[in-house]
């Protein structure tokens, strides 16, 4: 009997398109197009949108279910889906503003088939989340919360190259996918490599 392992993947970066869907959201409240302009975390910053102009985004998000309507990262999807289907343990751990971004997530994570994984909601850092799974597997697109999975022990972490472009530290693997990242852990753990894709 092959050995099960934890995995736990964060949800925006890695399994949905946040970013694809507030830019859209945006640009319609906004009528107008919008393109990186320094490509960080804060939105403001990563458009270059006054603080008002965020605000109005936000807004708009809010009144139109934006967190239901975040399309899906298929190649996260569908690593994840075959991880279950191979029967180990995914969990979902996202940071999220309130409780109904919670409902909506769940509800969008159960609309692309991950209705078998575990979601774990956080507002800040996910220290707690990650002592808690104690996962073998942990993929994040942030560094800040890579660097969280490394001060807990986690031992393989990936860093999932989306928009930060910082130099990834010792202890992090850093890979353009989740279905690349998922096959280097399985090689380290001498996991027989599944069919991807
Ligand atoms: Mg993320």
């Amino acid at each position: 009997m092959l050995r099960k392992y934890r995995f736990v993947l964060d949800a925006d970066g890695v399994l949905l398109n946040f970013d694809r869907a507030w830019r859209g959201c945006t640009e319609r409240v906004l009528d107008r197009r919008m393109e990186v302009v320094d490509p960080v975390y804060d939105l403001g910053a990563r458009y270059g949108l006054p603080t008002a102009s965020v605000a109005k985004a936000w807004a708009a998000w809010d009144v139109t279910e934006g967190w239901r309507r975040v399309p899906p990262i298929q190649e996260g999807i569908t690593v994840a889906r075959m991880l279950l289907d191979m029967g180990h343990s995914v969990t979902v751990l996202t940071c999220l503003p309130n409780e109904y971004a919670e409902q909506q997530r769940r509800w969008c994570l159960d609309r692309w088939g991950l209705s078998g994984a575990q979601m774990i909601a956080v507002r800040a850092t996910k220290k707690g989340g990650l002592s808690q799974c104690r996962p073998h597997f942990f993929a994040d697109d942030l560094l800040v919360h890579c660097v969280e999975a490394r001060d807990v022990m986690v031992p393989f972490i990936a860093r999932i190259r989306y928009c930060e472009q910082e130099e990834t530290p010792d202890g992090i693997h850093e890979f353009g996918g989740l279905e690349e990242a998922v096959g280097s852990f399985f090689r380290q753990v001498g996991y027989p490599l599944p069919r991807l894709g």
